[in-house]
């Protein structure tokens, strides 16, 4: 189970917390405290967030040290709810730019990752 998204939903959303002192929503999920205001413990939950968002930068990899991945593929940041950012993988054949609508999406060719294997964003619509 990836630690960064929950994949058990339709769309996948992302994992993250909220401080239930300061009501600080963050990403990815973590225990060591908030970093507005430094609560810990029971003070902060997990949450999910939606993956639908904007996409605020895109740049695609020709060459990666990794033989495992097949080149090109595209790396986008997202700006979803909350004002949260996060980089994520365009799926194949999804030519993402600055300002698009996208979500994640399960897909059976997502470039191999660790904590986004089987995910990458689409464009809003395309989802299944
Ligand atoms: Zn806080």
């Amino acid at each position: 189970m990836s630690p960064i998204v929950n994949v058990e939903v339709q769309p996948p959303r992302l994992r993250g917390g909220r401080c239930q002192v300061c009501e600080l929503v963050f990403m990815p999920a973590q225990g060591y405290g908030c970093e507005r205001c430094g609560a810990t413990g029971g003070d902060l939950l997990a949450v999910d967030i939606d993956s639908r968002g904007t996409v605020t930068a895109a740049t695609v990899v020709y060459h990666d040290p990794d033989p495992q991945r097949t080149v090109p593929f595209r790396i986008i940041e997202v700006e979803v709810e909350h004002g949260l950012r996060v980089r994520g993988l365009a799926a194949a054949g999804e030519d993402l730019e600055r300002g698009d609508r996208v979500v994640l999406a399960r897909v059976p060719d997502a470039p191999v990752d660790d904590e986004l294997a089987g995910v990458a964003f689409v464009r809003a619509g395309d989802a299944p």
